[in-house]
Parts: C-alpha cells; structure tokens; sequence
C-alpha cells in the first residue's frame, strides 16, 4: 500500500513550484467506488485512535485545511471528518477577521482554537490566510506578511512542544480547470448555490499570484514538527483517501494507550455486582 505520508510531505527546506505536482494524480484506484473500502477502513481506525487520545488525554491533533476556493476543505470535514466523536473535536472556519480581531496581532484569533489535550481540532481556513489572500490584495504591507512566516512556525513550534500537540498541514491542490468545472457544478446545483460568492469568480484573476504566495507558504512553513502535505485533490475520492491514511499513520505513531484503572476492579465487582446477582437469586427463590 502507497505510504501518502512520504509521498506528499513537502521535506523541510525544499523549494516548491506547483506546477511539478499533478492535481489529477489518484494512484492505483481508478475510481471512487474501488478506493471506498479503503477510505472507509482508514475512517474506522480514525474512530478508533480517538477514543483512545480523548481517553489517554495526553497527546492532541491539529489539522489545517487550505486551499483555493472550491479546493474541498469543506468536503474534507465532511467526508473524513465526519465520523469523530464530537466531544473530543472542534472544527473552527476563519473568515474575514472583524475590526476587534484585526485591532490584534494575527495570531490572537487563532490560539485559542488549538485544540486541548485529548482532542482535535480542525481549521477550516487558518493563519495562513495572513499570508495568503492578506498578501494577494495588500491588506498589510510587506514589512508586516514578510515576518509573518517565521511567527508562524514559532507559533507552530509552540503548541507541538508545549502542549504534545501534532500538527498536519494540508495543501489541497486543484488545477484552475478543475477549479470552473465545480463553480459550473454549483451552478447548476439547487443544493450548493449558496456557496457561491462574486468574490469566488473574482478571484480566479488572481491565480497565479496565489499560487506563488502558496509556494511561498509550503516552501518556509514546512518544519519538522509542522508539516505540509501537498495533495492531489482534483478527484475528491483521492483527496479523501490520502489525508484520511496519513491522519491514521500519524495517530497511530503516538502509540497511545488507555489509562489502566484507578479502581479495584475486583472488590467493586465483588461488592456490587456479585451482591447483586445474590439479591437476584434471593427473589427468584422467593417468588
Ligand atoms: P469561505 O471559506 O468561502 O467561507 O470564505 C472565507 C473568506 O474569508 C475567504 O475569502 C478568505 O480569504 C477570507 N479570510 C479568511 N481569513 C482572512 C484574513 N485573515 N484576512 C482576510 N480575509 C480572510
Ligand atoms: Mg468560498
């Protein structure tokens, strides 16, 4: 079975261009229905690793989502996030900042969404729009987006050591085709027309220049301890394939265990349960 983890994990230091990674790639399944036993084996142990990180309440995981418009961050909560048990997960989007939230530093809206010991937490959209679409329009001037980089990689450095939290970064890369197609899609789509917006086709003229801040972004924030992973998400099955096996590989390196009993098992079960069961047999008899 392909190892995703190896094989999308942008290596620290490495210099990105897009344009060298295949958004069509799918691996050897050729179609959703052939990926889904996979996909649905990989959400099952997922279940299964969470029960025990919210029941060892050491270890926490953060998941970041980015993408253009129409990339499926928001499929991605859907497909792969769906089946977590909602009291060890939380899901935060970040949208427009209000005017009290650009008052502060960048990251003042974000720290307290990390998620706590024994959970999840995912973002929907993150930080990085402060380097993203706030460096495509000019909304801060260079002198501020330019150090942001490194703030956030001390900002990323910070959670992992401080509080064992594991951070996965996932770049979903969808070409500029692929990107109209699904506008078309929403288009034609009683259910989805709500989620377009002017801004989405406003956008697109911006392409390139968010493909350069994105390369930007994978090319400095990569780290050790905060990884991206870039990942080939022009068919959504594949998207939902790879980020569900690497969320697994990664939860399962951090060989969690459930916390032993603080109890005597033995004298409760002698004192209650065994009890009972003579108090059962004593009004069996009775009657
Ligand atoms: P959506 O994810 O489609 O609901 O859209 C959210 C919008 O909020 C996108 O257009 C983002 O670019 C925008 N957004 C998110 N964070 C920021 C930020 N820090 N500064 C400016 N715009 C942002
Ligand atoms: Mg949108």
């Amino acid at each position: 079975m392909s190892n995703y983890r190896k094989k999308f994990v942008v290596n620290p230091g490495s210099k990105i261009r897009l344009k060298h990674f295949d958004p069509d790639y799918h691996g050897k399944h050729e179609s959703h229905k052939s990926a889904l036993p996979e996909i649905q084996e990989n959400l099952k142990k997922m279940d299964e690793l969470q029960y025990r990180m919210y029941a060892e309440n050491k270890h926490s995981l953060l998941i970041v989502l980015q993408g253009l418009d129409a990339a499926g961050k928001d499929g991605v909560v859907r497909h792969v996030l769906t089946g977590l048990n909602p009291s060890g997960c939380v899901s935060t989007n970040f949208k427009e900042p209000t005017k009290v939230e650009v008052a502060h530093d960048f990251l003042w809206r974000v720290h307290p969404h990390v998620p706590a010991k024994g959970s999840i937490a995912i973002f929907n959209r993150s930080h990085y729009e402060d380097v993203l679409v706030v460096r495509v329009h000019g909304l801060a001037p260079e002198k501020v987006w330019s150090k942001r980089y490194d703030q956030i990689n001390d900002f990323e450095r910070l959670i992992v050591t401080e509080n064992n939290t594991t951070i996965l970064k996932f770049f979903l890369h969808i070409s500029k085709d692929e990107q109209l197609s699904r506008f078309k899609k929403r288009l034609d789509d009683p259910e989805r027309q709500w989620k377009i917006s002017d801004s989405d086709y406003k956008e697109r003229e911006y392409w390139d220049d968010y493909i350069k801040t994105f390369e930007d972004v994978l090319t400095k924030t990569s780290t050790e301890q905060a990884p991206w992973f870039i990942i080939p998400s022009n068919h959504k099955w594949f998207r939902d394939l790879a980020i569900s096996q690497i969320i697994v590989r990664q939860m399962d390196d951090m060989n969690m265990q459930l916390p032993k009993s603080t109890v005597n098992l033995a004298e409760i079960r002698r004192e209650y349960h065994q009890a009972k069961d003579g108090e059962n047999a004593h009004r069996r008899k009775k009657r």
